[in-house]
């Protein structure tokens, strides 16, 4: 089987968000660029049920390779984002936090330090209909500098180098959504932090957590 590991990881990547409450039903899409070939997850297949066998690789021009079902509808998507940078993993969710954001703001505002995380406030692409190349379009310029942007009336993106980081940022955006949520909620001016800030906090989230020499003392 073609991608055998990567096509195991998108099941395993739609399963989770699934159970982490990040998608509902059959919404939303995986996808991990390897080389030429893209792994994508098949379009409205219950995530539950989803295996290794069903992940669909293509190439970057959308051309089936080995692919059992119909790729994603948002496979143009995908691939837009791969043909413009240099990302190798691909979430897109119907998140419910970050999806009623993306209906009232047109950038998320600075609220949290984990901004940092996503390279800057994250933008809102403007709305196209699912599945559009304008959707795709709007999107990949939306993302320009960031790994995450939330996409007007339908949900969020996350690109990054790898899968495990990608999901692991798909629940902090969520996060950050929900918080925006909760404070806007509350009768007072909002304080968001400086580009400056963001910019400080990012060099610290590189080095943050344990290094592979400092935490395990004694061996
Ligand atoms: P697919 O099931 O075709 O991937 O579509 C779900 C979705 O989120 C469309 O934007
Ligand atoms: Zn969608």
């Amino acid at each position: 089987m073609l991608l055998r590991a990567q096509r195991e990881a998108v099941a395993q990547a739609c399963r989770r968000l699934r159970r982490e409450g990040l998608v509902v039903g059959t919404a939303g899409n995986v996808s991990v660029r390897a080389g030429d070939l893209v792994a994508v997850s098949p379009s409205g297949v219950d995530y539950e049920e989803l295996t290794a066998d069903d992940v669909g690789v293509h190439d970057l021009a959308g051309a089936a390779v080995e692919a059992p079902l119909k790729p994603s509808s948002e496979l143009p998507l995908h691939l837009a984002v791969y043909l413009s940078t240099d990302h190798c993993a691909i979430v897109h969710t119907h998140a419910p936090a970050s999806t009623a954001l993306s209906t009232v703001v047109e950038v998320l505002p600075a609220g949290h330090y984990y901004t940092a995380m996503f390279g800057g406030p994250v933008r809102v692409a403007p709305y196209a209909t699912f599945g559009s190349d304008e959707l795709a379009e709007h999107v990949a310029a939306a993302l320009r500098g960031r790994t995450a942007a939330l996409m007007s009336n339908h949900g969020a993106v996350l690109v990054g180098a790898d899968l495990p980081t990608v999901l692991e940022r798909t629940a902090y955006l969520e996060y950050i959504c929900q918080v925006q949520l909760l404070a806007a909620a509350y009768p007072a001016p909002q304080r968001v932090l400086t580009q400056e800030e963001i910019d400080k906090v990012a060099g610290l989230i590189a080095g943050y957590g344990q290094t592979s020499t400092s935490h395990r003392a004694g061996g």
